[in-house]
């Protein structure tokens, strides 16, 4: 059985109904040792595996496992740092470009009518995963909220993270950087 552990992911509060779910998304309180960053280990596994949709030079595009949304991605640079400032010049540059990239692949896929995108700089701002810096981009429609948040602290998702992984990643400009970075970059 899969852990999911095994993923990248920012945890939050909330349970949700997997419709139709699976029971490895449904554990809670992932709450990663240092020396064993998810961010850090995820680009070394299998785009499928670690629910990558692309990957640049200096930062990495995948999927959130704990969505806010269908589609809700985080950007990466892969070097482990905490904060927006700690990035070097070529990594803001292509978090913003990966973000950018992001946006239209989205709204070509999904359709949706806006974006939530920001970062949570420390755990007193509500980071997930303090330690590695991580862009949210979740997208929004506009009958997307319900009252399942309020009533229930549950969020209805209602599409296999696997399935959106692969409509993001076909929907990905070829132009843009996709492969694993080289180890002379
Ligand atoms: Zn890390």
């Amino acid at each position: 059985m899969e852990s999911s552990n095994d993923f990248a992911a920012v945890p939050d509060a909330f349970q949700r109904l997997w419709t139709p779910h699976r029971l490895v998304y449904i554990e809670n309180g992932q709450q990663p040792q240092k020396h064993e960053c998810p961010f850090c280990i995820v680009p070394s596994m299998t785009d499928e595996k670690a629910l990558i949709v692309a990957r640049g030079e200096h930062c990495y595009v995948l999927l959130n496992l704990f969505p806010y949304n269908s589609g809700h991605l985080l950007v990466c640079p892969y070097r482990h740092v905490a904060t927006y400032d700690e990035a070097t010049a070529e990594e803001v540059a292509e978090m913003a470009s990966l973000t950018q990239t992001a946006m239209r692949v989205l709204t070509a896929v999904s359709n949706c009518d806006g974006f939530n995108i920001g970062m949570n700089q420390g755990r007193i701002a509500g980071a997930g995963i303090a330690e590695h810096l991580h862009q949210h981009i979740v997208p929004r429609w506009a009958l997307d909220s319900n009252f399942f948040p309020i009533i229930a602290g549950t969020k209805a998702i209602p599409r296999l993270l696997g399935e959106v992984r692969a409509d993001v990643a076909a929907g990905w400009p070829a132009s843009a950087p996709r492969e694993a970075p080289s180890a002379s970059s």
